[in-house]
C-alpha cells in the first residue's frame, strides 16, 4: 500500500468504517496506485488499453506504436468483451474539425464508462487549436478541452484520470514520453489537464535505455526536504546524479540525502549575491552541461494585503522568483544549459487562482509561468525545455501545519477528493526532465487532482 497521511481513505475502504463513511455522506477517496522505482522499458506490460480515433485523425499509428513497445494490450474500443476492465484509455480525436466529429467522442466513450477499472488513465488527443485557423476547426479543438476536463471529473471519484494532448501534426513522433506518462500511474495526481505537444524544441537522441537519467547531472534546488527531497530520490532513481541544494543550516539534511543518492551536496542561501557564481564555479568543476536545473526552493510569509510588510513580499520575491532569475543568468553566461537540457520551476496553484494572504507568494508564482512561457521560445532553438509545474494540496510537513477544517477544505476540494504525496509532483518533474519530453516546453502543468481552484 502506498504510504499517505489520509485517514479517511483507510476509514473508506474499511469493511466496519466504509458504511459508516457513506452514512456520514463523507467523500470516499480511492486509494490511488503509483509505481515505485525507475521507469521500465515495458511500462505497460499486460495493462488493457482500448484505443480509437476520430475518421481522418493523425496521431493513431504513433499511439499504437508507442503504447504496443510499452508492452500495453491494445485493443478497439469501444468494442471490449465485459471480462476484463480497461486500465487505459486512449482516443485520438487529431480528427475532430466539425460539430458532427464531436459526436463521435459520445459514441466512443459511452460504453466504455461502465467498464473503466479503477484508477484508469484516459488520454484524448486534439488537435493544436492554434493550428486551426479555420474557427469551426478551432471550437472542435477547444470544444474536447471541456469533454476531457468533464471526464476528469467523473472519473476521479473512481482514483481516474483524464487528459487532454494537444498535439502538433509535426510532433506524433514526440508521443513517446507524455504518452508513457500520462497513460501510467506515475501520472495519478496529474488530472484535467490540456498540455500541448509541439515540435518547437530540437530532439536529442533519446537514451532507450531503461535508467533514463543515467550519467545525467541534475540540480535540485531546496532539495533537504519535502518536494525537493522526493525530487533529488526521483531523478537518482533515473540514474542522475544530483547535487542537492539547500541552506547552510539544512545542510546535515542535505549531506544524507546526498550520501544516500550517490549525489554531491551544495550548501547555499541562493538569495545571496554571490550564489550563482558559486553555484556555477561548482558545476563547472565537474560537468561542462548541467542536464537538469530543477528550481524547487520556495517560501511562503502569509499576511492579507492590508498587513503585508516590505520584509515579507521582498523575502518572498527574492527566493521565489529572483534568484531563479539570477541563477538562470549566470547559468546562460557558462553556456551550462545545451541541447537535451531540461529547467523546471515550481509555481503554486496559487499563482494559478490567487489566494487569500498570499498576494506576495502568488504573484512570484504566476510570475514563473509567464517566466517559463517566454524563456521556452529562447530557448526552444537550442534544444532546450523550461517548464512549470504547479502542485495543489500536497500531503507535507508544510500542510501538516495548515488548521484541520482549512486543510480538509484544501485536500478534499479536487477531482479525487484527497491531497497528492510529494512523490507525484517529483513524478511529473521527473517526466519533464527525460530525453522524452522534448515535445512539451513552455508550459504550466498542474499536479492537483483537479483542484477545483483556478481553471
Ligand atoms: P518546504 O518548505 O518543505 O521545502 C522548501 C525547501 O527550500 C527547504 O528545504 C528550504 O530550506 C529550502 N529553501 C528555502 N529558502 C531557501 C534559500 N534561500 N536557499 C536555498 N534553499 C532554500 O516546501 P515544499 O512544500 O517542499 O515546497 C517546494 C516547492 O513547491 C516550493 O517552491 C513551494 O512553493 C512549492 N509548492 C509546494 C506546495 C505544497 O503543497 N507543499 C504546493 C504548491 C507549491
Amino acid at each position: 500500500m502506498t504510504p499517505h497521511s489520509d485517514p479517511l481513505i483507510d476509514y473508506a475502504a474499511g469493511r466496519w468504517t466504509g458504511p459508516v463513511v457513506r452514512f456520514l455522506g463523507l467523500p470516499k477517496p480511492v486509494q490511488l496506485k503509483r509505481e515505485a522505482g525507475p521507469y521500465r522499458l515495458n511500462e505497460l506490460e499486460n495493462h488493457n488499453i482500448a484505443v480509437g480515433a476520430v475518421e481522418g485523425s493523425y496521431a493513431l499509428d504513433a499511439v499504437k506504436q508507442a503504447l504496443q513497445q510499452m508492452g500495453g494490450m491494445v485493443r478497439p474500443g469501444p468494442v471490449w468483451d465485459n471480462s476484463s476492465k480497461v486500465e487505459i484509455v486512449v482516443f485520438d480525436a487529431t480528427g475532430c474539425r466539425d460539430v458532427a466529429s464531436l459526436s463521435q467522442l459520445r459514441t466512443f466513450f459511452v460504453p466504455l464508462m461502465r467498464q473503466l477499472a479503477e484508477c484508469a488513465r484516459i488520454v484524448v488527443l486534439a488537435a493544436d487549436p492554434l493550428e486551426c485557423e479555420q474557427p469551426v476547426a478551432r471550437a472542435a479543438a477547444t470544444g474536447i478541452e471541456g469533454f476531457v476536463r468533464t471526464l476528469a471529473k467523473e472519473v476521479g471519484r473512481k482514483g481516474s484520470t483524464a487528459n487532454l494532448l494537444y498535439v502538433s501534426r509535426d510532433a506524433v513522433d514526440r508521443l513517446d514520453g507524455p504518452l508513457r506518462f500520462f497513460c501510467s500511474h506515475r501520472s495519478a495526481y496529474v488530472s484535467g489537464r490540456p498540455v500541448r505537444v509541439g515540435n518547437e524544441v530540437k530532439p536529442v537522441t533519446s537514451n532507450k535505455e531503461a535508467l533514463r537519467l543515467k550519467g545525467k547531472i541534475a540540480v535540485v534546488t531546496g532539495a533537504a526536504r519535502g518536494l525537493g527531497q522526493a525530487t533529488a530520490i526521483r531523478l537518482a532513481e533515473e540514474g542522475a546524479k544530483v547535487i542537492c541544494v539547500d541552506v547552510p543550516g539544512a545542510k546535515a539534511a542535505l549531506d544524507e540525502l546526498a550520501a544516500q543518492l550517490g549525489g554531491e551536496s551544495l550548501a547555499l542561501d541562493i538569495t545571496s549575491a554571490d550564489a550563482p557564481t558559486i553555484l556555477v564555479q561548482f558545476l563547472l568543476k565537474k560537468t561542462q552541461v548541467l542536464d537538469v536545473l530543477v528550481h524547487n526552493a520556495g517560501i511562503t510569509r502569509d499576511k492579507m494585503l492590508a498587513n503585508m510588510t516590505e520584509a515579507q513580499w521582498e523575502l518572498v520575491m527574492a527566493v521565489n522568483l529572483k534568484a531563479i532569475i539570477d541563477i538562470d543568468a549566470a547559468v546562460d553566461a557558462a553556456g551550462l544549459l545545451q541541447a537535451g537540457s531540461r529547467e523546471i520551476c515550481l509555481s503554486s496553484i496559487s499563482g494559478v487562482a490567487g489566494n487569500a494572504g498570499q498576494s506576495n507568494y502568488a504573484t512570484s508564482k504566476a510570475a514563473l509561468m509567464g517566466y517559463a512561457s517566454a524563456r521556452g521560445k529562447l530557448l526552444a532553438a537550442d534544444g532546450i525545455t523550461i517548464n512549470c509545474v504547479a502542485p495543489g494540496f500536497i500531503e507535507t510537513e508544510m500542510t501538516k501545519k495548515i488548521p484541520l477544517m482549512i486543510r480538509e477544505a484544501g485536500r478534499r476540494m479536487n477531482a479525487l477528493s484527497q491531497g497528492g504525496l510529494p512523490r507525484d509532483v517529483a513524478e511529473l518533474v521527473t517526466f519533464l526532465a527525460l530525453p522524452e519530453s522534448s515535445g512539451v516546453s513552455a508550459q504550466t502543468i498542474r499536479v492537483c487532482g483537479q483542484a477545483m481552484l483556478g481553471a
